[in-house]
């Protein structure tokens, strides 16, 4: 039976160090700062507004809050961006997605300045990722990594296998892995035998949005099988992209829906904050 691999607790762990280091920042009299910008009032979206700024308060992080009217136009949000951009005080800048129709997200995206973007979608950022250099990496696949690490799992030589390919999860997280020297494979709906390539994965992380598609069947004995779905199953009740009862009897180590990779994004993202402060010094 598998090990899980427990996402609050690692990722309060993360928080508590960053609550160090925000503290360890203060007594030189430096503050964090995250600007948090919302348009509109999607209920799924104040939900997560709502926890980053909750998280920001544990962490020591001044959190600044702009909730403009969903009729906002794209301009009035870019110029609000270019503002926070030039002020000295603020250090991360956050766009909770997705925005409405008429505004672009890719040119919300590119607006932000790099050395703020604690998201890490900006295109200099995936480009740093993509060819080693240091810079600000998407906080899901970045969490899943420290996951991986902080349960003393080695990525080194391993056969990793990522289902999906998305910007913001897929695509980084094979960075990521390659990164850590792991052998990688992507993915995605257009794969052909998908089976056969989830069958040979050490390590398997799943992101496609698709209630329980792994099963126990999917998976090489003793494999690693990191969770990252969010789904609302038949019952009401969220679940993860792997049907976690037959995986876990496959798997050595398995990550819980929820509980698993979800706190890790707002950590790493708490995380991000400070980094920001600490890569300008
Ligand atoms: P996207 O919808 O952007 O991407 C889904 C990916 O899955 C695509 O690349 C798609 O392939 C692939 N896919 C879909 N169906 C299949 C299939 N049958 N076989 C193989 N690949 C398939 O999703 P995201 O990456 O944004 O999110 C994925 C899941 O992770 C969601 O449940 C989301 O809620 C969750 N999530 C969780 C986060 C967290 O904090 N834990 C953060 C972000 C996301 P193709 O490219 O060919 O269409």
């Amino acid at each position: 039976m598998a090990q899980i691999i427990d996402g609050k607790k690692i990722s309060t762990q993360i928080k508590d160090e960053c609550r160090e280091r925000t503290a360890a920042l203060a007594a030189q009299g430096i503050t964090v700062t995250l600007a948090v910008i919302q348009v509109g009032s999607d209920p799924a979206s104040s939900v997560y507004v709502r926890n980053k700024k909750r998280a920001c308060e544990y962490c020591g992080i001044r959190s600044l809050s702009y909730e403009l009217p969903e009729t906002v136009s794209e301009e009035e949000l870019l110029n609000l961006i270019r503002e926070l951009n030039s002020r000295a005080d603020v250090n991360g800048i956050l766009v909770q997605l997705p925005l409405p129709k008429h505004i672009s997200e890719d040119r919300v995206t590119e607006a932000i300045d790099p050395g703020k973007d604690v998201d890490g979608f900006h295109p200099m950022s995936v480009g740093a990722l993509s060819i080693g250099k240091p810079g600000f990496v998407s906080c899901t696949p970045q969490g899943v990594i420290e996951l991986l690490k902080r349960s003393g799992i080695s990525i080194r030589r391993k056969e990793c296998v990522v289902v999906g390919r998305s910007n913001i999860v897929g695509k980084p997280m094979a960075m990521l892995l390659l990164r850590e020297n792991g052998t990688v494979t992507v993915t995605h709906s257009a794969t052909v035998n998908l089976k056969e390539v989830t069958r040979r994965a050490d390590i398997l992380v799943v992101a496609i949005g698709k209630p329980g598609f792994i099963t126990g069947d999917d998976l090489k004995e003793g494999a690693v099988v990191i969770d990252v779905g969010i789904n609302r199953g038949a019952d009401g009740k969220l679940c993860g992209d792997v049907d976690f009862e037959s995986a876990r009897k496959v798997a050595s180590w398995i990550t819980p829906v929820p509980g698993g990779v979800g706190p890790m994004t707002i950590a790493m993202l708490m995380s991000n904050c400070v980094k920001s402060v600490e890569m300008k010094r």
